[in-house]
């Protein structure tokens, strides 16, 4: 520490007068005013010396004497910008080389690139200033950014991050901008993309041919008063285009999701501002902080106000919560100011496509949906959609990573070889990793479209490129027909093959970077199993580098496999016909389940019987599938976790504290949950015309105490949750706080998805402890 005592007087006389201090750092150093920090640092304390960004990050050596160098250590540990951050520092004390002056040096571009690429950035206050004052330059101007702030990733090629490795290349800066840019005491030096009205980017509104119908301003203004009028309008935004429409409107809102062929699944609402939300949703300080961050994601509120006129119900329709997002660059910030509407920002896509980011293929793809497309010429590298979190017991949680989170940065205890991770099939995202570091990728989206695939390619393609890696293998799910695991072995590289919850697992201890031993709560959908079947409710010990079954819900049959994924009554009928065998079919509780018809109901009877294309499944998502049908909950569902939503919606109004019983038996499988106990009860409860509600919230509370059974008999300390159900808010909260009761450790998603959107990263922590242990 700077103190002024006699030690430190003693020191400063015992060593020479000058030295050269050479310091290396890693982390998110690149595009976030690390250089011009440094220069004006050194200047002030009158050091001399040079710093440049490299592959690696940043490297820089100063000369002074050893007081100044010491201040200055001291400050540039505090002083850090805003957005850096410093993973790794080398320091190294030198001879003198006797440099005249402070330079910022031309970047370097030798050795491996494991520079930090930075997310793409909110606007920062000083822009947002700059954009509303009517005298300043950049007065109205969309592209206003600076070092705070502004596009990254959707607009890198390749690294080191500099402007000739950004689509801003073919935007000649003019002299107040390069005055700016190269002033080491301005806020835009070496802000990349920094640009203004006279030499940057500009907007146009075009119809839906491409001809251009307004440009600048008021393309924007032209754009409002068609949002007013109910029409549909493609955006191109920062990571891609998004489709809005006005949230008021009724009819243009269920015009877009008809369109969109979106039928329930929520929309995304951008509102003005912070006061415009708390409007409409309770609002926590947390949730506040988060909305308002530099990732400025879609953020689900609990909706407080339902009232006509303000937001149309087919937005999120059935759902308490709505996902909200603020206005996260220029442009979106100019248009809610003048527009003062909330509106719909829903990704411009068609359902199970990848967004949009170039505006011809906008217009072929989006022509039927958008009456107008507000375009500009700064092209986009590669989509990144809008992230979607919320805040989980206090701490903020992502649902799907991509703008403002994405690449996400890992680093790894040991080394690994270079290698690519394809992820799963829906939800999909990819990974690489080399070295100490793994990077996941930006949500792709469901692998549903031969689009989506393309898209996949193409990700890990441009990962691979920017950070210069070759692969000399790759990981991917076990199950052999999602298209993630038919791109693996495309590339025809050496092919590991993960099963798909112990990977949930991985990413989960990843996530918190925690080691083995733990007991890892996977619960989802479907997976496929290591024996075949599918998987879904799994209790996996994982212990040095691999994993043993320790138990799982009972396994049932569904008639159709697949299609029951979209018919809830199916997964009910399996799990009526385990119970019962048969005389399910006789049983009262069909009649609500409703719905087989005469012609079809023997047919699925034949299916059960005699097992065919009847897949054995022990999936916790098909159990809230089958206790949403027969509560008459829910018979059909429009997305993926659909009835399970309802399920957990209905369960948020009640307050019972009761489970239902539930028997656990040892077999050659591990520890099976028998559920019939528990389906008895609700079947005997709903015979007596119990509430709804209520059964829900039972059926949450048993779900909880059957892991609480589990994870005591397994007795490890850590008890990862992973797997979209735990997405669910309630089975989450109370499954953490009982979990805690029982002295035990809980541990939860924060920057990794639960949902298979993680799932690339638990692949590549299975490849790294394989590759560890062959050691
Ligand atoms: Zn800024
Ligand atoms: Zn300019």
């Amino acid at each position: 520490m700077l103190t002024s005592g006699p030690e430190k007087n003693d020191r400063v006389a015992a060593v020479p007068a000058a030295k050269r201090l050479r310091l290396e750092v890693q982390g998110t150093v690149q595009g976030v005013g690390f250089r011009p920090f440094v220069y004006r640092l050194a200047t002030e304390l009158g050091l001399v010396g040079w710093v440049e960004n490299s592959p690696q990050g940043v490297v820089l050596e100063i000369e002074g004497s050893a007081s100044s160098l010491d201040v200055f250590q001291v400050r540039f540990a505090s002083e850090l910008p805003p957005l850096a951050r410093i993973e790794s520092q080398k320091t190294a004390f030198l001879e003198q080389v006797g440099y005249s002056r402070f330079t910022v040096r031309a970047s370097s571009f030798a050795g491996t690139k494991t520079a930090t690429v930075l997310p793409d950035v909110a606007t920062c206050p000083d822009c947002l200033k700059e954009i509303f004052d009517p005298q300043n330059r950049r007065f109205r101007y969309p592209f206003t950014n600076c070092t705070n702030c502004g596009p990254r990733y959707s607009i890198i090629e390749a690294l080191p991050y500099d402007r000739a490795n950004t689509t801003m290349k073919i935007f000649p800066m003019c002299p107040e901008c390069r005055a700016e840019y190269e002033d080491p005491a301005n806020r835009r030096f070496h802000a990349q993309p920094n640009a203004c009205p006279v030499c940057g980017p500009h907007i146009e509104l075009w119809d839906k041919k491409g001809t251009a119908i307004a440009s600048r301003y008021e393309a924007l203004v032209l754009l409002c008063d068609a949002l007013r009028a109910g029409s549909i309008v493609a955006l191109k935004g920062i990571g891609g285009f998004q489709l809005l429409v006005d949230a008021r409107n009724d009819e243009a809102v269920s015009r877009l999701r008809r369109l969109k062929n979106r039928e329930e699944k929520p929309l995304a609402v951008m509102m003005p501002d912070i006061d415009a939300v708390t409007k409409i949703c309770d609002v926590s300080k947390e949730e506040r902080h988060l909305l308002m961050s530099t990732a400025a994601p879609i953020v689900l509120l609990r909706r407080r106000s339902s009232k006509a006129g303000e937001i149309s119900l087919s937005v999120a329709p059935g759902n308490p919560y709505l996902g909200v997002m603020l206005p996260y660059s220029p442009l979106h910030h100019l248009l809610m100011a003048e527009l003062k509407i909330y509106v719909v920002a829903t990704s411009g896509n068609l359902s199970d496509e990848p967004i949009c980011i170039d505006e011809h293929d906008a217009l072929d793809r989006l022509g039927n949906i958008a009456d107008l497309f507000l375009v500009h010429d700064r092209p986009i590298v590669r989509q990144v959609d809008d992230s979607v979190a919320r805040i989980i017991l206090g701490h903020p949680q992502v649902l799907r990573s991509a703008r403002g989170f994405a690449p996400t940065a890992i680093t790894l205890k040991h080394d690994i070889s270079p290698i690519l991770a394809t992820g799963a099939h829906l939800k999909n995202s990819a990974a690489i990793a080399s070295g100490n570091r793994v990077y996941l990728s930006q949500h792709v989206g469901d692998l549903e479209s031969s689009l989506a695939f393309d898209t996949l390619g193409k990700v890990a393609e441009s990962l691979c490129h920017l950070y210069d890696l070759t692969p000399q293998s790759v990981v991917c799910d076990l199950h052999p027909d999602y298209l993630s695991t038919r791109y693996a072995v495309q590339t025809g590289l050496p092919l590991t093959q993960v099963q798909h919850h112990f990977a949930h697992v991985l990413a989960c201890m990843a996530d918190n970077g925690i080691d083995s031993p733990v007991l890892g709560v996977s619960w989802d959908g479907t997976g496929l199993g290591s024996d075949n079947t599918i998987w879904g409710g799994e209790f996996l010990l994982v212990k040095d580098g691999s994993f043993a079954r320790f138990g799982h819900l009972r396994p049932f049959r569904i008639p159709g496999g697949e299609t029951a994924i979209r018919e809830p009554r199916r997964s009910a009928i399996g799990l009526l016909y385990d119970i019962f065998g048969s005389t399910a079919f006789d049983r009262a509780e069909i009649s609500s389940i409703g719905a087989f018809t005469t012609g079809e109901a023997p047919i699925i009877r034949k299916m059960m019987e005699q097992g065919i294309n009847a897949p054995i499944t022990s999936s916790a998502g098909r159990l809230f599938d089958a206790v949403a049908s027969i509560l008459g909950i829910c018979q059909s569902t429009r997305f993926e976790g659909n009835a399970a939503m309802k399920v957990e919606f209905a369960a948020e109004n009640s307050t019972a504290t009761e489970s239902y019983p539930f028997d656990i038996d040892q077999e050659a499988s591990g520890y099976v949950i028998d559920w019939r106990p528990m389906i008895r009860e609700i079947l005997n409860e709903a015979s007596r015309g119990a509430s709804v509600t209520d059964m829900t919230k039972r059926f949450h509370n048993t779900l909880t105490e059957m892991i609480v059974a589990m994870a005591t008999r397994a007795g490890e300390k850590n008890v990862v949750l992973t797997g979209g159900c735990f997405q669910n808010r309630l089975l989450t909260e109370r499954t953490v706080a009982r979990l805690q009761d029982e002295g035990l450790t809980p541990l939860i998603h924060r920057r990794i998805p639960p949902n298979d959107g993680g799932l690339a990263l638990g692949q590549i922590m299975a490849a790294a402890n394989m590759q560890t242990e062959s050691r």
